[in-house]
């Protein structure tokens, strides 16, 4: 089976092709850096680093654009209360968003683009909107008049039927089922920051600068534009009819869209004390790849029900894994090869393909892996498993670990890496031997400090990361 999503705009699962047959041309909704990112929105970042991967893995070409929303109303206010330049308040923000990216192992984009770097192609792009009737002018600002374009509400599917003509609105946001017209350059209120252009001195509404950005990059049409649920209406939903008003074509083929994130099964809200930013969780001691594993463990498409609970769970299950890695690469294994063994990787393998194939169903995926890992350990302990399963089993744990990227150990801060590790675990071995017990046991609790636990085996002495 091809590989296929479910395309929100057809609500349909669909197969999947690139326009050139090669390059995806990708685009998805970044942050608005005016605060730390909560897990929601990293659930959403993290789906797009397991679609990237996929997409690579499967032979395409990535050409993946994703926004910086660095001029917002919330940004403006923020920074005008803490008496600062526009820049100097974002980019604190936009700097903590890329380090949290980092920490999670999310692949950078092709491109990452600032709003405000893109000023006067937005003031273009709203000049053809004017220019095609599209565009009308209230107390100085300019809005898009959305009864101009019979198709708005094809990607929602919302029914506008009591929409009020002229009723309009000129947030950056605004509530559900509640079709208006909608800002494209705003008028600079008192002490604002503000550019120059054909409208007067004011700022672009946060609609246009995605489907400028997008198309200025990736061309007229891309092949997939994504992005959290919450931003189908009305952001999405605005970006098509920019978009398309001004090319007339096609503005993206495939729309997908990850679903929202619950902590502990109630929705994330900042009055109900259950909002948190990676750093909250770091801080509490939990570990990136931990959080990046349960981020990826549901399918996208289904509510993630984030729990402490679940992290813990998760991080039993990354251990399982390691440990399964850990035997494969130490253990003395008895010559020759146990073709079933090897039969049952592939079939592991191939089933990890169809359900990543499938929408990307992670949730399935990880079964596939999980039933290969416990099969594997059994036949290593019954001693079936030989050195001709070695290879085939490092492979699929590196194909895995390709998409996944869990189980690298995070690097700690003032940590020791692996060759000062081994240097260690040697000269305690040469200590032992030499019945000096107290060098010994020095190595051992300084190891401890720093996260490393050693175990004594028939194979002598192995060590793994905390
Ligand atoms: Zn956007």
């Amino acid at each position: 089976m091809a590989l296929r999503f479910f395309n929100t705009l057809s609500q349909q699962v669909e197969d999947f092709s690139t326009q050139d047959g090669k390059t995806v041309r990708m685009y998805t909704c970044g942050p608005t850096v005016y605060h730390y990112v909560h897990i929601g929105n990293l659930r959403t970042f993290t789906f797009q680093d397991l679609l990237r991967r996929w997409l690579r893995y499967r032979g395409y070409a990535l050409n993946h654009v994703m926004n910086i929303t660095d001029v917002e109303d919330k940004i403006i206010r923020s920074a005008m209360q803490q008496g600062k330049e526009l820049r100097e308040y974002t980019s604190v923000y936009e700097t903590a968003f890329l380090e949290d990216a980092d920490k999670l192992r999310l692949e950078r984009p092709e491109r990452l683009v600032r709003a405000t770097e893109h000023i006067p192609e937005m003031l273009d792009a709203i000049q053809k909107l004017e220019a095609g009737g599209y565009t009308y002018l209230s107390e100085g600002s300019v809005y898009y008049r959305i009864a101009q374009f019979p198709k708005y509400g094809k990607l929602a599917r919302l029914d506008f039927g009591g929409m009020k003509s002229g009723a309009r609105v000129d947030v950056d946001e605004y509530d559900k089922d509640d079709a208006r017209d909608f800002v494209l350059w705003k008028q600079r209120k008192d002490g604002e920051p503000a550019w120059e252009g054909p409208y007067g001195a004011g700022r672009p509404g946060w609609h246009i600068e995605c489907s400028v950005m997008a198309m200025k990059y990736l061309g007229e049409t891309l092949d997939i534009h994504a992005g959290g649920i919450d931003l189908t209406f009305p952001h999405h939903e605005n970006e098509i009819a920019q978009s398309e008003a001004i090319t007339h074509k096609q503005f993206s083929r495939y729309w997908l869209h990850a679903e929202h994130l619950m902590v502990e099964g109630q929705k994330m809200s900042k009055s109900l004390g259950n909002f948190y930013t990676l750093r909250d969780l770091l801080e509490q001691g939990w570990q990136p790849d931990t959080i990046r594993f349960l981020l990826t463990s549901s399918h996208y498409r289904t509510k993630l029900n984030f729990t402490f609970d679940g992290l813990r769970a998760q991080s039993t299950s990354l251990e399982r894994l390691r440990n399964f890695k850990l035997r494969l690469e130490t253990d003395k294994l008895a010559a020759g090869a146990n073709e079933a063994l090897n039969a049952r990787a592939e079939a592991a393998w191939s089933a990890f393909e169809a359900a990543m194939d499938d929408d990307l169903n992670t949730a399935g995926a990880l079964g596939a892996v999980f039933e290969y890992v416990r099969d594997a350990n059994t036949a290593l302990d019954a001693g079936e498993f030989v050195e001709g399963n070695r290879a085939g089993a490092l492979e699929f744990l590196a194909k895995f670990d390709s998409i996944f990227d869990v189980l690298r150990p995070v690097e700690r801060e003032g940590g020791l890496s692996d060759a000062e590790i081994q240097a260690l675990v040697d000269e305690r071995v040469a200590a032992k031997k030499a019945k000096n017990f107290g060098r010994s046991d020095e190595i051992r609790n300084l190891l401890a400090e720093k996260g490393v636990i050693l175990e004594d085996t028939r194979e002598g002495m192995r060590w793994k990361r905390k």
